[in-house]
């Protein structure tokens, strides 16, 4: 069975309410980063990061999948496919992606200060500043933060490397080490950047550029490669 990768970023949830990073009008333009996504600002300010996080939690609750998540679901009928997420929303997995994989964490969950194998599910928004793991400390949002270890980075180039075919959708490719990944598929295959602003990127010739909305440029091609 051919292996389909999907490298994805805030874009493809931009039709679904969800605000993008850097877009004008994107989420970040009204926040200080260091202020609510660094480790120094959960050490300092953990109410304030805690609130930023569960206004994020709410909104991705409120949202639902769009035509491009559910496209996506659909290439499962005929591909292997690996979803590399750099969205913290489950959006994807709602839609029905089977295999999906977090780069930056997860919003819907919660883990331990002390044992970051203690991972919880949120029951609803709300992370309260109280609350505890089952050891007796505090949580913290499931996120990546800016200047922490991006995870499962190896198992990720792994699969890309792997891919018969690449996708990527939705991402400015602006956000290192994980932008990066797309440089480890091989030389070989066909590769397709799905994004408004979809530009070449250096040492990658053969990337076809399709500069559209995910809901309208993803279910085209999902189509196209079932068809095939
Ligand atoms: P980015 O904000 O840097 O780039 C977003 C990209 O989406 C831009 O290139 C933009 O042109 C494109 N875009 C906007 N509307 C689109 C549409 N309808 N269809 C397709 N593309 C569209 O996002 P990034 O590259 O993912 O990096 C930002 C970081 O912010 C990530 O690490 C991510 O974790 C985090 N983030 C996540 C979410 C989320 O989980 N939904 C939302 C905001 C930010």
């Amino acid at each position: 069975m051919q292996r389909i990768v999907v490298f994805t970023g805030a874009g493809i949830s931009a039709e679904s309410g969800i605000r993008t990073f850097r877009d004008s009008g994107g989420l970040w333009e009204q926040y200080d980063i260091r202020e609510v996504a660094t480790p120094e600002a959960f050490e300092s300010n953990p109410e304030l990061v805690i609130s930023f996080y569960n206004s994020r939690r709410k909104q991705v609750l409120d949202a639902q999948p769009n035509e491009a998540h559910k496209a996506l679901a659909r290439l499962e009928d005929k591909f292997s496919v690996q979803v590399i997420t750099q969205n913290i929303d489950d959006l994807h997995e709602r839609a029905g992606s089977t295999h999906v994989m977090h780069l930056h964490g997860e919003i819907r969950k919660v883990r331990s200060t002390r044992f970051p194998e203690l991972v919880y599910l949120i029951n609803g928004w709300e992370q309260k500043k109280e609350d505890l793991c089952e050891k007796g400390f505090p949580l913290r949002p499931h996120i990546v933060w800016f200047g922490e270890m991006v995870p499962y980075m190896d198992l990720a180039i792994e699969h890309i490397s792997s891919a018969d075919l690449l996708m990527i959708i939705g991402t400015s490719l602006e956000v290192w080490p994980s932008a990066g990944l797309i440089h480890y598929a091989s030389d070989e295959i066909p590769k397709f950047y799905i994004d408004p602003k979809a530009h070449p990127v250096n040492k990658i010739p053969d990337l076809k550029l399709i500069s559209q909305p995910a809901g309208i440029a993803v279910p085209e091609l999902v189509d196209q490669l079932l068809q095939n």
